[in-house]
């Protein structure tokens, strides 16, 4: 049986999630930049969210996943963890000088004068947009306005201003299914997975799909599965060390590394799909909306659709702006997704 006491804290958590939502005063605070948005994002839906995103009050969310093990001692995971790592630092007063450079009457110094802030990537992503027609002067759309601007952009399908914002985010706790639909996403996308070839055993982990979590039988099997899993996988590492050791040829290696290599990668074929495949994936804003539009959707496969909208939770806090146009819905299979009307901008 997996240990509890961690699930018991993730459930406390979840606890304080719901009283956060239903206190709502706590998110508008911590969104002071954008209330509203936020707001609207999670009150469209009546569902009430079992999350509790760590981290805001730094500006790099987080939700993360509980680890547990079975009594044989394999490590597994039952749910994404996902974790911002980075995201855009704009310094708009380096604006200056190129400002300064036209009429003054052009009012363009103004733009360094505006008093509302707005997140990072949105502002450097609205000062892409706006240097396009040299909206700098005093007509301009002002920062407290940002939503309308961004409105109109997603609406009129200028997406390329949002390709200059980049987020990137550690997922772990997902499996090598999920990982394979992830990077088939090519545009604006730069992946960093955990190598079967070059990590050994000692780091192997699994994800329990949740079809399986709340039945017996079916979470009996996979802790059987997974048991023998890790130990097929340290036999046959075991059987190809000794036989590389006696010169079979095709396990031959120069370095050291390469000999571990030529183990471990023939040792692999014996892990399953369940098997974690944690990766660091970088993206821009454009690239981030269409992987969530294609992956938080009702059409896309269970375990990356929860990927998806904890991403979507952790990009909406973040930049609460650039991602104000999504709803939260709840899907009949107890699922959260998001759905927009500005779809593939
Ligand atoms: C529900 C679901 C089911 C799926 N089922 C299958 C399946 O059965 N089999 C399968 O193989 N795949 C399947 N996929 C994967 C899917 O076909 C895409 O490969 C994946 O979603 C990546 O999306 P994308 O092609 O939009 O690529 P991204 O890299 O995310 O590209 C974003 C956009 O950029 C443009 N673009 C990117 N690259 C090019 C290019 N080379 N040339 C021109 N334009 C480009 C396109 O407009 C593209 O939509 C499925 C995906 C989903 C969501």
């Amino acid at each position: 049986m997996p240990k509890k006491s961690t699930e018991d804290s993730e459930n406390s958590r979840a606890r304080y999630t719901l009283l956060t939502l239903f206190r709502r005063e706590p998110i508008l605070l911590e969104f002071a930049m954008s209330d509203t948005l936020i707001e609207e994002t999670l009150l469209e839906s009546p569902a009430q969210l079992p999350y509790y995103i760590e981290g805001k009050e730094t500006g790099f969310p987080s939700i993360h996943a509980t680890v547990s093990q079975t009594e044989s001692g394999t490590y597994f995971l039952t749910k994404p963890g996902v974790t911002l790592l980075s995201k855009p630092q704009v310094h708009l007063l380096n604006l200056a000088p190129f400002l300064e450079g036209f009429d003054p009457a052009l009012g363009f110094s103004d733009y360094l004068e505006d008093e509302t802030p707005l997140p990072d990537a949105a502002q450097l992503c609205k000062t892409a947009g706006q240097l396009c027609y040299a909206s700098f002067g005093p007509k301009r759309t002002q920062n407290d306005n940002a939503s309308r601007y961004f409105r109109n952009i997603l609406s009129s399908g200028h997406g390329s201003v949002l390709e200059h914002a980049n987020f990137s985010f550690l997922f772990y706790g997902i499996s090598r299914s999920v990982t394979h639909e992830l990077v088939r996403h090519r545009a604006g996308v730069g992946f960093s997975q955990l190598s079967q070839r070059y990590v050994s055993g000692a780091v192997l982990r699994f994800v329990e799909r949740p079809e399986y979590q709340n039945d017996e039988e079916l979470h009996r099997l996979f802790v059987e599965r997974i048991d023998h899993a890790a130990h097929d996988y340290a036999r046959i590492a075991d059987a190809l060390l000794a036989r590389q050791k006696t010169g079979s040829e095709i396990l031959s290696g120069e370095a050291k590394t390469d000999l571990r290599k030529k183990v471990q990668q023939t040792a692999r074929s014996v892990l399953p799909n369940e098997t974690e495949a944690p990766i660091v994936v970088t993206a821009n804003v454009r690239a981030w909306r269409h992987i969530l539009e294609m992956r938080a959707s009702p059409h896309a496969e269970t375990e990356i659709r929860e990927l998806a909208f904890r991403t979507y939770l952790c990009l909406a806090a973040a930049d609460p702006v650039l991602f104000a146009d999504y709803k939260t819905v709840k899907l009949s299979d107890g699922t959260y997704g998001v759905e927009t009307e500005t779809e593939k901008v």
